[in-house]
This record gives structure tokens, sequence and C-alpha cells, in this order.
């Protein structure tokens, strides 16, 4: 179960809108499965089909989630074309199984699905959204 304030979530889906035709992505941070802050991110990738996050960028939001003594939350990434459910590309490059991958499929352009997954090596677990005000 991922907790979501209501602006953060507006905030993600409108992430995803904005770098369309581009997978936009980014890491939320927070407390007790509670999401206090999002770092949107750059797509390293430039691409409509898949994306990466820069080392470098990583680095520096693991070194601010740290000092800040939260945790990373979940990372997540949008879907311009498909549903929310998570491609080869994300099942290969899942290096954080303990860490959900949120997708925002922009699929239905008038209602964005949002969702969260584990992905593990042998199977996908769907995790639950709460979004809370
Ligand atoms: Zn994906």
């Amino acid at each position: 179960m991922i907790r979501i304030p209501e602006p953060l979530y507006q905030a993600m889906v409108e992430h995803a809108r904005r770098e369309v035709p581009l997978e936009c992505c980014g890491i939320l941070s927070g407390r007790e499965k509670t999401v206090e802050k999002a770092f949107e991110l750059q797509n390293a990738e430039k691409s409509p089909v898949r994306y990466s996050i820069s080392p470098l960028d990583q680095l520096r939001v693991f070194e601010e989630i740290e000092k800040e003594s939260e945790e990373m939350i979940a990372i997540y990434h949008s879907h311009t074309h498909t549903i929310p459910f998570p491609s080869e590309t994300d099942v290969r490059m899942a290096f954080y199984p303990d860490v959900p991958t949120i997708i925002i499929s922009l699929k239905e352009e008038k209602a964005p699905l949002v969702k969260a997954f584990r992905i593990g090596k042998e199977a996908i677990y769907l995790e639950e959204i709460e979004v809370i005000s």
C-alpha cells in the first residue's frame, strides 16, 4: 500500500502529460509508505517507449532523501499509449524489486490510470495506491 497526497498525485499525472510524446519518470520519497515529496526527473532515454534515470540524477535524489531521513517509496514513469502494466523492458530494468514501480497510463487521454507494482524476478505484484487528502 502506498499513500499519496492528492496534490502530489495530480502533479505526477501532470508531469506525464507535459512530457508527451516521451515517457516521464520520477521518484517519490517519504516515510512509512506515505509520500511526502516527488522528484520530477529527466528521461535519460528521451524515448516514447522506455525510460531511464541518469546515475547523476539518482545520486542527487538519493542524497537528498537520505539528508531528510526519508526513504524511496516508489519510482514512477508513464506509458503514453499502452495500459498501466510493466512492459518487458520494465521487467528487465527493475533493479529495485522492493521499491514499487508506479505506471501512469495516458492511453485514455481523458482518464489517466495510475497503478503500482512490485516487479520481482518470478512475478509481478499489484500494489494498492491510496490517494489521501
Ligand atoms: Zn514502462
